[in-house]
């Protein structure tokens, strides 16, 4: 047993705990090990404790590490989100790479994934990014934008639009840290009365997952309690 496998049973074990306690059912409480900074051998003990899902922010970090588990586990069956800020010339080799991608928050993005993903792979998940505590600075569309941006990337013929995805401002209180991922399951309420069948709520971090657990999260994206803490900021 390796560190990484210790604190990945120790996080499920958190999460099942931590549903039951709020009544939900713990199969529907899914992890993505969030691996950015983290070395391919660092994902491959994830992965051999039977880890599935792990989420990237940097393209070209991750691709290398693509191509790392690639060649030296190909019998394990490893998906790839990717979660960070996208750029238009990023997206080619998201959507030839990627399961999913959490982080559109621009129509044009969205048609550019669609247009490029290769017509031989499943549609691309797509969770839409919302700018959920409405800080200046950060990415997400408005809440008040949201249901017309979902709307027009579920028209799109390449993609399978899952649900809402947030980054809250940080806050230390479980009410605060509730409060913000109340506002992305409402938001995500509001938007399936258009008719959308949205499945996902990708929210809650190493921070703040009780809190998201509580709300309804239903794809928690864990990076240091799995992996510890993060060396190097990019
Ligand atoms: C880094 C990151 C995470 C994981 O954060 P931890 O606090 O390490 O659990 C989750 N979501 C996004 C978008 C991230 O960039």
């Amino acid at each position: 047993m390796s560190l990484i496998s210790d604190n990945l049973q120790a996080v499920l074990a958190d999460i099942r705990a931590c549903a039951v306690a709020a009544g939900r059912d713990p199969q529907q409480v899914g992890l993505l090990a969030v691996s950015k900074t983290f070395p391919a051998e660092a994902v491959l003990q994830a992965a051999r404790a039977g880890q599935q899902a792990f989420g990237e922010n940097y393209l070209q970090e991750a691709l290398e590490k693509i191509r790392v588990l690639q060649i030296l586990a190909p019998e394990l069956p490893v998906e790839w989100h990717f979660i960070g800020p996208i750029q238009s010339n990023k997206t080619r080799a998201i959507a030839e790479h990627f399961s999913w991608v959490h982080s559109v928050d621009r129509e044009k993005i969205a048609g550019r994934l669609s247009g490029q993903r290769p017509i031989e792979l499943p549609p691309l998940n797509i969770c839409l990014q919302v700018n959920i505590s409405g800080e200046a600075s950060k990415s997400g569309v408005l809440p008040e934008e949201a249901a017309a941006v979902a709307l027009k990337i579920a028209a799109l013929p390449h993609l399978r639009l899952r649900g809402l995805m947030a980054v809250p401002e940080p806050s230390a209180g479980m009410q605060e840290q509730r409060q913000a991922f109340r506002r992305l399951r409402e938001l995500s309420e509001q938007i399936r009365a258009h008719g959308l069948p949205l499945d996902t709520l990708s929210m809650g971090m190493s921070a703040d997952l009780h809190a998201a657990i509580a709300e309804g999260s239903t794809m928690l994206r864990i990076g240091t309690a799995i992996f510890g803490s993060r060396h190097y900021a990019k």
